[in-house]
């Protein structure tokens, strides 16, 4: 009799990420949203299975660091501190509860329909994303962005505290809540010592922007007298894995150092930081330092999109144009990095970013049958870690799993209403936009 299992993803080119790297066409089966068997034709009889022919299997995309906004393409090509004071603070600030909930829907169809599977936000009203990521099944961790100075422009530490401990571990521990101090600048050394002992206390890490840009190196320098953001960040909070730190661009050579052996993770989020005229992160020194380094897209303000495709591929291209070196960053780094590195850099390493049996099935299948994809070398290794790094993008994702949950099949979005999230994010964000006072400058009527 053949063992019933809940799930069979069935003949594709299983791309592990496993410590060998292990490259196999296989089946994957899952029972309780986990991967039980991979094996070649394996003999179970299966609940649902998902037609992987012709396709990649890679563990789903982990998106180490983004922000859950509607302001994508509204804000473009501003000098810095006229797009910061005269849009984003005012629309930061006008941000209500249902802009969020569209937000929300907008960009977790648009994780899932990219075969990413796991990310942490860092915005406001925590609570209307955490509720579409119950319904949509995305593993997410969501860390509310506190902001002490301007008021009002983010969350509060009593509203970070009450988040944590309504939402931390829920849907089955599929969410997890964590701290979200935004920067250094923006939130009081207070506040950052008292999210390290909540954290401690309760188990949760903290998320928060660090060494992003010279100007914050120059603040930070006048308000220490002549720390690194690194090194204050490091006595606040105390670097440790349970610490994620967005950008990590200005960093030193003992900033890298002391960055790595502290195990805190890294979300390298190299087109933010290139859109943003931000300068390139040390990824190749980070990496030879064994740094607990991932992948992130930042907001779709920033980016414009939240394609892991396509930030491998900028991670890889940045990072071989700063060293002159085109073998730094190589195919199997970069797709590393948006899988394992990334839920390393999450905390979630024992849980998610290979194939792994006992790890939780969150799986991405990629096609393959494209133009942009052949040739396809089958010899050897082949070249589809290749052509995942080089050539696909987001769109390429056939189904999306996660927990063992089919969230997308055949590119239809099965928990969440596409056609419903877009409507709502145009609706809301000619609503936010209006409330903010912005709408008018940035788009007036034609007269
Ligand atoms: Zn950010």
């Amino acid at each position: 009799m053949p063992e019933r299992v809940d799930l069979l993803v069935r003949g594709g080119i299983v791309v592990t990420v496993d410590p060998d790297d292990r490259i196999l066409t296989a089946d994957i089966a899952v029972t309780g949203g986990r991967i039980t068997a991979i094996g070649a034709d394996l003999d179970v009889e299966a609940t649902r299975v998902l037609d992987a022919a012709g396709a990649a299997v890679i563990p789903g995309l982990c998106n180490a660091h983004m922000h859950e906004t509607l302001e994508r393409g509204v804000f473009e090509d501003l000098p810095f501190m006229e797009w910061l004071e005269d849009y984003a603070l005012p629309k930061d600030r006008a941000y209500e509860p249902r802009h969020i909930r569209a937000a929300a829907l907008l960009n977790q169809a648009e994780l899932i329909a990219g075969g990413t599977t796991s990310f942490i936000d860092i915005f406001r009203h925590p609570v209307e994303a955490a509720t579409v990521a119950e319904r949509s099944g995305l593993r997410a961790t969501f860390s509310p962005q506190v902001i002490d100075d301007p008021v009002g422009v983010g969350e509060t530490l009593a509203d970070n505290e009450a988040f944590v401990a309504d939402w931390h571990g829920r849907a089955g521990g599929r969410i997890r809540a964590w701290f979200g101090p935004h920067s250094l600048y923006s939130c009081e050394p207070a506040t950052f010592e008292r999210m390290r002992e909540q954290a401690t206390a309760l188990g949760v890490g903290i998320h928060t922007h660090v060494a992003e840009s010279r100007a914050e190196l120059e603040i930070v320098a006048g308000l220490t007298g002549g720390l690194t953001p690194l090194e204050w960040i490091d006595r606040l909070v105390g670097l440790g894995p349970d610490v994620l730190l967005a950008h990590c661009v200005e960093l030193t050579p003992a900033d890298i150092e002391r960055l790595a052996a502290s195990g805190a993770g890294v979300a390298h989020c190299a087109t933010s930081n290139a859109k943003l005229g931000n300068g390139v992160a040390p990824v190749v020194e980070l990496l030879a330092a064994g740094a607990n380094l991932g992948l992130g897209t930042d907001s779709n303000m920033t980016n414009n999109n939240l394609d892991m495709f396509e930030e491998m591929r900028m991670a890889a291209l940045v990072q071989k144009q700063r060293t002159a070196d085109p073998t730094v960053v190589p195919s199997a780094t970069a797709l590393r990095l948006a899988t394992m590195g990334a839920a390393g850099a999450l905390g979630l390493a024992g849980e998610v970013g290979s194939i792994e049996v006992g790890k939780a099935a969150d799986l991405a299948v990629v096609d393959l049958g494209r133009p942009h994809t052949h040739p396809l070398l089958r010899r050897g290794r082949g070249n589809v870690v290749e052509h995942l790094v080089w050539s696909c993008n987001a769109a390429d994702v056939r189904h999306t799993v996660v927990a063992g949950e089919v969230l997308m099949e055949d590119r239809r979005l099965l928990t969440i209403d596409l056609a419903e999230a877009l409507d709502l994010a145009d609706a809301e964000e000619l609503h936010l936009l209006t409330s903010a006072g912005v709408l008018d400058r940035r788009f007036p009527e034609e007269s």
